[in-house]
């Protein structure tokens, strides 16, 4: 477990984050509240931290190219104090993506961008066009199209954030390369507000990852936020739901779903059906990678 301890001078913010690669998305957007930039601003530098570094396989520049070898990534914002939102999905070079998803918060009257429009919105707010294909990438899609078996599994994760700021404002954001080798213009829930994200001030904040083709069926971070709402706190917010795609009528179709979860007080929760997932905290106490285990072990 790693542990950084930065100067943290409010109590009450937070930040939380999927997987060990969110430890930097966590510190980053921590350093940006403490240094006193707007949330929003910290949240995208943040997840652009990630974006940016090519050896995350599944987020941004070095992600997962699509099953015709062109990289298409979605990514989402949503603002907890106003429920404003700014998405976009199969977006083609550029390399971060969730700057585009807030850009059309900002800009656009719409709320999500797909494909060609997002490409050319991006252009137009002065985004360069940028190969989002790394060696790395290019090479294990190479390999991929050698040796794909029909049925395979491939590789998938999303960089999920939620952070809290000492005034109370929750943002949430995502941004992933979805699943690897995936149909062209397939698009999972991590854009999709309510699915991947969702962030409500008076009620919490919550980013799922995992299987989006069916993650999207529960609508599991809206499920946790009206959780935390209820009452739940943060970590029994993310068990419970986490718990609706078990009890599935016939069985739960996948076990590749984990959510992390945030309180209007900086409570933080975390929830999986996976045997291991980790997540990234940042908080007064320092930032660290913690784990939890399924839910029902
Ligand atoms: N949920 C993402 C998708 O299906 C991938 C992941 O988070 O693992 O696109």
């Amino acid at each position: 477990m790693t542990v950084q301890h930065i100067g943290v001078t409010e109590v009450r913010s937070a930040a939380i984050a999927t997987w060990d690669f969110g430890l930097r998305a966590v510190v980053e957007t921590g350093h940006a509240i403490t240094s006193g930039a707007s949330l929003l601003d910290a949240v995208e530098r943040g997840v652009n931290v990630v974006e940016l570094d090519a050896s995350v396989a599944t987020v941004g520049y070095g992600g997962a190219p699509n099953a015709a070898g062109v990289m298409e990534m979605d990514a989402a914002v949503m603002v907890g104090a106003d429920l404003s939102v700014g998405a976009v999905a199969g977006l083609q070079r550029c390399r971060r993506p969730i700057s585009v998803a807030r850009a059309v918060h900002d800009h656009c009257r719409h709320s999500m961008l797909v494909g060609s429009g997002a490409a050319e919105f991006a252009r137009q707010h002065g985004f360069p066009e940028e190969d989002a294909l790394s060696e790395a990438a290019r090479a294990a899609y190479e390999e991929w199209v050698a040796t794909q078996a029909p049925g395979t599994v491939h590789g998938h994760d999303t960089l999920g954030l939620c952070a809290l700021d000492a005034t109370g404002h929750l943002v949430a954001a995502c941004s992933t390369s979805g699943i690897s080798f995936k149909h062209p213009g397939r698009v999972g829930d991590s854009p999709i507000v309510g699915s991947g994200l969702y962030a409500d001030n008076r009620a919490g904040a919550a980013a799922a990852t995992g299987d989006g083709d069916h993650i999207q069926r529960f609508c599991l971070s809206f499920l946790a936020v009206e959780l935390m709402r209820a009452g739940a706190t943060a970590m029994e917010a993310c068990r419970q739901a986490v718990q609706r795609v078990l009890d599935t009528p016939g069985g739960p179709p996948t076990r590749e779903v984990s959510l992390v979860a945030l309180s209007p007080e900086g409570d933080l929760g975390a929830a999986t059906l996976l045997e291991r997932f980790e997540y990234a905290v940042w908080n007064a106490s320092g930032a660290e990678v913690r784990c939890v285990v399924a839910a029902d072990s």
